[in-house]
C-alpha cells in the first residue's frame, strides 16, 4: 500500500477551461479528499484554486498530472505562508482572525509564535497586517 500524504496545490486556469470540474474529477477519479481552500474564478479572466488533497500519493501525483493535461497551471505549496519576523511588530492584530488557532502570542516576551503546521493558508492574517509581515503566494 502506498502512503497517505497531504498535499497543497494551486490550480491556475485560463478562461477556455475554467467551466471544468477539476474538484470533481480528483475525487470521483482518484479518490482523494479536496479540501477547497481559497478560490476565485471569473469566466472571463480564469481563475485560481488552492486546494488540499489527501490521499494515496501516487493517486495525488495522478490527479495532478490529469488536471496539467486539462490546461491547469500547477504550483505545489511548500511555503505557501511566509512570514517576516523582521518586520513583524507582535501587535496581535491577526491573532483572532485565524480559524486554526496557528498564531499566538509568546506569554513570557510578547513575541508572535507562527504555528505552520496548524496553517491552512486560507490568507486572513494577511489581510489585517498593518505591516505586510504575512503573505501568501496566491
Ligand atoms: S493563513 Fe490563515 S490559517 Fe494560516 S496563519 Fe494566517 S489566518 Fe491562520
Ligand atoms: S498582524 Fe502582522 S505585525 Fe501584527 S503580530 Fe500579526 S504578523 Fe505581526
Amino acid at each position: 500500500m502506498n502512503a497517505m500524504i497531504k498535499r497543497k496545490v494551486i490550480f491556475t486556469f485560463p478562461p477556455e477551461i475554467v467551466e471544468k470540474p477539476i474538484s470533481h474529477t480528483l475525487m470521483r477519479d482518484y479518490d482523494l479528499w479536496v479540501n477547497i481552500l481559497r478560490a476565485k474564478i471569473e469566466p472571463s479572466s480564469g481563475g485560481k484554486l488552492v486546494l488540499e488533497l489527501r490521499g494515496d500519493e501516487d493517486m495525488i501525483e495522478q490527479g495532478i498530472e490529469s488536471a496539467r493535461q486539462a490546461g491547469a497551471g500547477v504550483t505545489l505549496l511548500e511555503h505557501d505562508v511566509l512570514w517576516d519576523k523582521e518586520l513583524c511588530v507582535d501587535c496581535g492584530a491577526c491573532i483572532s482572525t485565524c480559524p486554526t488557532q496557528a498564531l499566538s502570542l509568546d506569554r513570557d516576551n510578547f513575541k508572535l509564535i507562527f504555528d505552520f503546521e496548524k496553517c491552512v493558508a486560507c490568507g486572513t492574517c494577511a489581510e489585517v497586517c498593518p505591516v505586510k509581515a504575512i503573505t501568501i503566494e496566491f
